[in-house]
């Protein structure tokens, strides 16, 4: 018998194409009636057109949302918070736009609706990460989590093919590593399949046609499972090894979890050969790093760390700060596996076949 506990976190969802119309009667139900719709400077068209949508409940739209939400930014959205009399927000943009969202709601505890338009999934999650100075603070809290999240498929038909495929390959590893999460447990393991599942068919077909709206609405269903498991349980090496690659080595986010994907998962196929067969089953692969593999093949994706730009030298260091703080992980972190590990996703090689 396996025991486990389960926390499911509070939301209301609401998903289809052309939802974002609902989002007058969503924000009302939510007891609202002056928000504040926040965007990023390249999605103002959008912010603006949602704010006309909302009439008189809108008390205007702040444009200015970053990546890794910078505490500046949030110390002028909230002047604005406080002169316009606003009692919430709706956020529609990416992981940046709906990042200043929850730094409003942390500081106000007023209620949020957010409208991702891409695929990073913040919106399901409990988790604040904010800038200041060039240092980086997380935090966790209910207090963070959107009230409402209004999913609309048309409006991701606009990701490019190519980061659809590294954003979907992204969402994919936190379900694959919520399979062996040191917490998982029935229900996100049934999600992560899924998650799995919906991403391995939509990515291929969005890549061959990126207006398929099907696919669309695949990779978005597939995110946002992936995104509940981000939420709920914990992750482990794959996403230790990327925090790394990224922070130490300035390496791009999405492309750099879609490189070190198949070789994270050859690392702990033995340890953990249930999720290995639900990723594989999930892929239709007979191995789950080779399915993996084959898949970013497929997407044509860059699958070498050298693409992205890291110096081989970089390997070694990796592999050692990787090492530094201990985290749960199936298999039991070995400083030779990992540099091997990071060699082969440096090189672009094929994963590891499993050993038991
Ligand atoms: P982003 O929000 O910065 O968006 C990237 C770019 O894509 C922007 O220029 C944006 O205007 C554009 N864009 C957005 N939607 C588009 C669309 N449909 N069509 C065309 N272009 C579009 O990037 P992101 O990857 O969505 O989010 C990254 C941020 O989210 C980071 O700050 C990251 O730390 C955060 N994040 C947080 C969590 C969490 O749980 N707290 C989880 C994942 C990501």
């Amino acid at each position: 018998m396996t025991e486990f506990v389960y926390e499911s976190l509070p939301g209301r969802v609401v998903f289809g194409a052309g939802t974002v119309s609902r989002t007058p009667d969503e924000v009302a139900a939510l007891g609202c009636s002056r928000v504040l719709v926040l965007t990023g400077p390249r999605q103002q068209a959008d912010g603006e057109r949602l704010s006309a949508e909302l009439g008189s409940r809108s008390a205007g739209v702040f444009t200015e949302a970053a990546m890794h939400t910078p505490v500046e930014v949030t110390e002028r959205a909230m002047a604005e918070v406080r002169r316009l009399g606003v009692d919430g927000t709706v956020a529609i943009g990416g992981g940046s736009t709906i990042g200043l969202g929850k730094a409003i709601a942390v500081r106000t505890d007023s209620p949020q609706v957010a409208v991702p338009t891409t695929y990073a999934g913040s919106e399901m999650t409990p988790v604040l990460g904010e800038t200041s100075g060039g240092e980086k603070t997380t935090r966790r809290t209910l207090a963070v989590l959107p009230e409402t999240v209004i999913y609309d498929v048309d409006l991701t038909m606009t990701l490019p093919a190519d980061v659809s495929a590294t954003s979907g390959v992204n969402a994919m590893a936190r379900a694959v590593e919520a399979l062996y999460a040191v917490n998982a447990n029935p229900v996100t393991s049934m999600m992560a399949g899924e998650s799995i599942r919906l991403l391995a068919a939509a990515l291929p077909a969005i890549v061959d046609d990126p207006a398929d709206a099907g696919a669309r609405a695949g990779a978005l269903r597939g995110s946002w499972l992936a995104a509940i498991c981000l939420g709920t349980v914990g992750m482990a090496l794959h996403h230790k090894l990327c925090h790394v690659l990224g922070g130490s080595f300035d390496l791009p986010h999405a492309p750099t979890h879609t490189v070190v994907l198949p070789h994270a998962i050859a690392y702990n196929a033995a340890a953990a050969p249930n999720a290995m067969s639900t990723v594989a089953g999930a892929l239709g692969a007979d191995d789950a790093a080779t399915g993996v593999y084959d898949l970013l093949g497929r997407l044509g994706v860059r699958r070498s760390l050298a693409e992205l730009g890291m110096p081989e030298s970089a390997v070694d260091k990796a592999a050692e700060i990787a090492l530094r703080q201990s985290y749960p992980n199936p298999a039991e972190l070995d400083r030779n596996r990992i540099r091997r590990l990071l060699a082969n996703a440096w090189a672009g090689r094929p994963p590891e076949r499993a050993t038991a």
